[in-house]
């Protein structure tokens, strides 16, 4: 029988039929979407034990099978594309077209391509007269794979397909507020891989994410979400000296120097700063500019912003949508309501419509605001952006440098030089020069300080998730 490609075929896939469930809402209108299982340990446990007891057959495999395998996997997400990205849209927000629910299936699509024709040969570390050594990446087992709700697709199929690749068999859970997404990727996925390999079990961080860190059975952990649960993880995960790859929160800095054109950058810095409504881990999110050009980055800056359409996803021509979640809203909001009692300047956004069905809150820019201002130092996750005024070059670097977080930031500038030495002064696992937040499969994503250890794609990512064996002689 030929598949019935629909998005209520797709929501018939993943809904709970029975059991515990949670109900799940639109977050631009409150419409009622479906419901989402809400599974216990005893499930978490069955997972492991099924994933475990699949992962020796698919380790056997050999890596052109696995590679064939996410290929599969990539040209089933692509029959798919269209019901994922509008369950994609209607559970986290994101509008169907621009940097969203559409361009994320297709990086899902891109990034298990990617990670199938990535190669990783054995390494030969010494080759003399009494030694010859090489590096073996092997399986580590299961892998345990916990995400966020901002790209729930996109950044489960990081963690999941290098994992797969390199021969372990995968638990995930998503994050609570975009079950549906996580669960759809996931089925997605199973349409084409074997029975055990990737498993997906949904329920509350504080007992399915918790009881899969501290399982013995699992050997590595990829955990995307707060700093704060980060820890949780490596608590939780430390008497089995788990392996754990950690993407956690950012607060991003941009630098404008004083020579740049700023009608030029006005389209780059707004990216950087509002792609998926600024519900991003690496996107821009305080911005310093140079006393030369501030006003002028300023205004250039919110007159883009204000012509970029905010509205409910499905709808054609947005593309801003509302915050995922009410917590979110509240912070963002907390935040623009203390930067405006501290007399900062509202450019532009800062008064949401009390009327409005969802969680929309406007698109946000505040100038004039103190460095120290909690709009400033707190990861806001949402479309409100602080612009600092500076005019000391060491100065600025160290403010950037004073956050805990380290994820990215981003240096601009007409003089490639210059900005390459100030990048060497930043303190963070990605440096962008003229541009924000954009990411390639090949290139090694990560964190430096209380942004997370361990790197994502490419080559690294492989070598992430496999367990190095020197084999001598
Ligand atoms: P979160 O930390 O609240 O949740 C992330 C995941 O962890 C969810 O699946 C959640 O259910 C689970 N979880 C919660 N408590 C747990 C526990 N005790 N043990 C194990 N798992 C638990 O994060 P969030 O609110 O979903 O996402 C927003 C945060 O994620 C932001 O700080 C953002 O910067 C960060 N983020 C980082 C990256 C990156 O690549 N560095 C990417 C996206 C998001």
């Amino acid at each position: 029988m030929p598949e019935t490609i629909t998005y209520d075929a797709l929501l018939s896939r993943i809904q709970a039929h029975d059991g515990a469930a949670h109900d799940v809402f639109d977050p631009a209108t409150g419409a009622l979407i479906g419901r989402a299982p809400v599974e216990d340990e005893s499930a978490l446990e069955r997972a492991v034990e099924r994933a475990h007891a699949a992962q020796p057959r698919w380790a056997a495999l050999s890596d052109d099978a696995r590679r064939a395998y996410l290929h599969d996997a990539a040209d089933a997400v692509e029959r798919w594309a269209e019901p994922l990205a509008e369950l994609l849209s209607r559970e986290q927000g994101k509008p169907l077209e621009g940097l969203n629910a559409r361009f994320e299936v297709g990086g899902c699509v891109a990034w298990l391509r990617a990670t199938a024709d990535t190669p990783l040969p054995h390494e030969v570390v010494v080759d003399d007269e009494s030694t010859f050594a090489e590096m073996h990446y092997r399986p580590i087992g299961v892998v345990g794979a916990i995400t966020p709700w901002n790209w729930p697709m996109m950044i489960a199929i990081w963690q999941i397909a290098p994992a797969l690749r390199m021969g372990n068999t995968v638990v995930a859970k998503p994050a609570q507020s975009t079950d549906l997404s996580g669960l759809a990727i996931a089925a997605i996925l199973n349409i084409v891989l074997p029975e055990g390999v990737l498993i997906t079990v949904t329920g509350s961080g504080r007992t399915i994410g918790q009881a899969l860190a501290a399982h013995p059975s699992v050997g590595k952990i990829m955990f995307t979400g707060s700093t704060e649960v980060g820890k949780q993880i490596i608590e939780a995960s430390a008497g089995n000296v788990t392996r754990l790859t950690l993407e956690l929160g950012g607060n991003d800095a941009g630098i404008v120097l004083p020579d740049v054109d700023p009608a030029a950058i006005a389209e780059g810095l707004f990216w950087g700063a509002f792609i998926n409504t600024g519900q991003t881990c690496a996107a821009l999110k305080r911005l310093y500019v140079h006393d030369d050009v501030y006003d002028d980055v300023v205004s250039h800056l919110a007159a883009f912003a204000a012509a970029v359409p905010m509205g409910v996803g499905l709808d054609t021509g947005n593309l801003l949508g509302p915050l995922q979640n009410r917590k979110q809203y509240e912070t963002v909001a907390r935040l623009v309501s203390a930067a405006r009692d501290s007399g900062a300047r509202i450019v532009l956004g800062g008064e949401p419509d009390p009327a409005a069905a969802g969680h929309f809150y406007p698109t946000t820019i505040i100038a004039d605001i103190d460095p120290h201002n909690p709009l400033v130092v707190e990861e806001q996750f949402g479309p409100a952006l602080p612009v600092i005024r500076y005019s000391d070059i060491d100065g600025v670097v160290a403010l950037a440098n004073e956050s805990e977080f380290g994820l990215g930031a981003s240096v601009w500038s007409r003089d490639r030089a210059a900005a390459q030495e100030v990048a060497g002064r930043l303190q963070a696992g990605t440096v962008w020069i003229n541009s924000h937040g954009g990411l390639h499969p090949m290139v090694p994503f990560g964190g430096a300080k209380h942004s997370g250890y361990g790197r994502e794609f490419g080559i690294e990512g492989l070598k992430a998730v496999s367990e190095p064996q020197v084999v001598v002689g």
